[in-house]
């Protein structure tokens, strides 16, 4: 148990908590929100199983969220990797493969509708669901799955999908939250990757925070201009080593997933330099090249990048997993 206070606020939502000996709710909300949020909030811990999570709510609108930052807590203090997702208008709670807790809305939902995804569980059919909703990324792997016949789709084709929530705190936690959640809840053959930028002398961060490193309100220009910062007082290129790194994970209901990790190493330079890629690459200076990541072409990159070392070992070992996979079900 920690002593941290936990906060989320948003226009909507306001909430404060922190782990106890005894479970304790205060609200400031009106009668109608006040009766949802104690059910809610009891019901996740009795579902779960806990006591001792003390929480004070000063404006609620969604379960959601709310469900959420319970489950940020959980996570923290417990070293859980709970995610919280919504479905048909339920909110469910899922560990790796297991449903672990469900809240239903007054009304209830259509079982038909709600039944209707859930039972394909077991088929692992002939498509691949890429967890991205970038196309750039899909067509680097839609080129080797459709060679071995797969149909391939990505987050675009589920728009009403809601994110999941990144809680890892490594890149392979965050790829089979990501992998593992979509396909429980959708029954398809998942691909989730995760990957980030790992510097040597900072202890491998940025890492998994790579996307997030300068602030909530972070972009690549700015995450850079933190990086130089830190790195300001590193004067030899050869101190100044760093990673990217990528892990896939391949998912599907029922199996244990296939994960595969790749780095490319490189050095951090001291100004950027090069006008393609994206993120870090201007900042990375590829091997013994001299050139930055942001200086290659798109086809040089992809031969060298991580994303692509992944990718060819999951060349490799992708049919064996699939074999194994197709005897045992
Ligand atoms: P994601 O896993 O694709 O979401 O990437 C996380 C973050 O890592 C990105 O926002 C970038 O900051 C960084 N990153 C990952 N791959 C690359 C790359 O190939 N070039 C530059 N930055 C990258």
């Amino acid at each position: 148990m920690t002593e941290k206070i936990y906060e989320y606020k948003d226009a909507n939502d306001w909430y404060i908590g922190k782990w106890d000996t005894f479970t304790y709710l205060t609200c400031f909300g009106d009668d109608e929100n006040d009766k949802e949020v104690r059910i809610g909030f009891h019901q996740l811990l009795e579902q779960l199983s806990l006591e001792g999570l003390q929480i004070h709510v000063v404006k609620y609108r969604s379960l959601f969220t709310f469900w959420s930052f319970l489950i940020q807590i959980i996570n923290e203090e417990f070293e859980r990797q709970l995610s919280v997702v919504q479905h048909k208008g339920a909110v469910l709670v899922m560990e790796g493969q297991q449903l672990v807790a469900i809240h239903l809305p007054k009304e209830g939902v259509s079982a038909d509708t709600f039944f209707g995804q859930l039972d394909v569980l077991t088929e692992v059919g002939d498509t691949i669901l890429i967890a991205t909703k970038n196309e750039g990324k899909t067509a680097e792997f839609r080129q080797f799955f459709e060679k071995w016949g797969y149909k391939v789709e990505n987050l675009n084709n589920y728009p009403d999908f809601p994110d999941v929530v990144e809680t890892g705190v490594t890149f392979e936690e965050n790829a089979r939250l990501k992998a593992e959640t979509i396909a429980n809840l959708t029954g398809k053959m998942v691909l989730a990757d995760d990957s980030g930028l790992k510097v040597d002398k900072l202890g491998g961060m940025p890492g998994v925070w790579s996307a997030r490193f300068s602030g909530p309100d972070a972009t690549d220009e700015r995450n850079n201009a933190k990086l130089l910062h830190e790195l300001a007082m590193v004067f030899e290129v050869k101190d100044r080593s760093a990673q990217f790194h990528c892990t896939l994970v391949v998912a599907a209901p029922n199996v244990d997933s296939l994960v595969v990790e790749a780095d490319w190493n490189g050095y951090i330079a001291t100004i950027p330099q090069g006008e393609n890629g994206f993120g870090y690459d201007p900042l990375f200076l590829v091997g013994e090249t001299g050139r930055t990541a942001a200086q290659l072409t798109l086809e040089e990159k992809n031969s060298l990048s991580h994303r692509a070392q992944a990718l060819k070992k999951l060349v490799e070992v992708f049919p064996v997993w699939q074999g194994q996979n197709s005897k045992g079900s």
